[in-house]
């Protein structure tokens, strides 16, 4: 299933996708929060498979909205793409380098990526397949990890370079509100049989910047799961983002960075297109 979460009528509701033309609604009572809506696993689900027999509203009639809001967590890998390894010459990680993002950088699927005019002059875009969890959990064994997987989404780990080295720690140079848009499906498990093999690229303004496969991944999802939860909690809705292959702008030759005008594409094979404007923010 293609869970979406989107406005329709001034109200945010969450949905399952039908066909490539409308949206079946989701019960109201999860007001918008996909959070909320994977906290009760199996039963949602199975909500969610008998809702595509009833009503539905025509796609174009809402707009898409990020799939999840309130993720309690977003947790992001740093560095775990050999080639993207390579063209900053550092070594190949020995254990997996985590930072974070905040819910406040969520972006939607045609949502506008705000520059920061005055404060950083070096935004740059990374493709990710990021990995939502539909079960809480600690201490999860690998060979378990899946079990713990709701689904996958595309997600542009949209960065601040001048900000996160001159920082010399990451946070603030990832985090700028609106610099994780993601979507515009959160694709169910079952349609992903293999999250390791699937084709990954992005694009600006039609120019392919960056094209590879999951199956590049140095540390694979049942990995990265058992090894944050080791020391971490995992809970319905968490959003973990596994990296970005090379050819982001900032290693390029001569560098390139995001400007207004600029439209991002982030393509994951049968996870869709994640596309963005880029934009001068409106004068306060
Ligand atoms: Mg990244």
């Amino acid at each position: 299933m293609k869970l979406v979460r989107f406005r329709y009528q001034n109200a945010v509701r969450l949905g399952v996708l039908r066909d490539e033309a409308t949206v079946a609604p989701l019960s109201e009572v999860y007001r918008g929060s996909m959070a909320a809506f994977l906290s009760e696993g199996t039963p949602a689900l199975q909500h969610a498979r008998e809702t595509l027999e009833r009503e539905s509203v025509p796609l174009s009639e809402v707009q898409l909205l990020a799939p999840i809001a309130d993720p309690p967590k977003i947790l992001c890998v740093g560095q775990n793409y050999r080639d993207h390894c390579e063209e900053q010459n550092q070594p190949i990680p020995e254990r997996p380098i985590l930072f974070s993002k905040y819910a406040t950088a969520i972006n939607d699927p045609e949502g506008t990526i705000p520059l920061l005019p005055g404060i950083s002059d070096q935004i740059d875009y990374e493709a990710e397949l990021a990995v939502v969890i539909g079960k809480q959990g600690r201490h999860i064994p690998e060979t378990a990890a899946m079990e713990y997987v709701a689904g996958y989404l595309c997600a542009n780990d949209v960065t601040a370079r001048d900000i996160q080295y001159g920082d010399k720690q990451w946070v603030r140079g990832k985090t700028p509100d609106g610099f994780f848009p993601i979507g515009p499906y959160l694709v169910t498990t079952d349609e992903i049989p293999d999250p390791h093999a699937l084709d990954i690229s992005l694009t600006l303004n039609g120019n392919v910047m960056q094209r590879s496969n999951t199956s590049n991944l140095i540390f694979r999802i049942p990995y990265l799961i058992s090894y944050f939860s080791r020391t971490i909690t995992l809970q319905p809705g968490d959003i973990l983002s596994t990296g970005t292959p090379g050819g982001v702008g900032v290693f390029r030759k001569p560098p390139i960075f995001l400007k207004a005008g600029d439209v991002v594409e982030v393509t994951i094979q049968g996870l869709g297109t994640l596309r963005n404007f880029v934009h001068n923010p409106p004068q306060a």
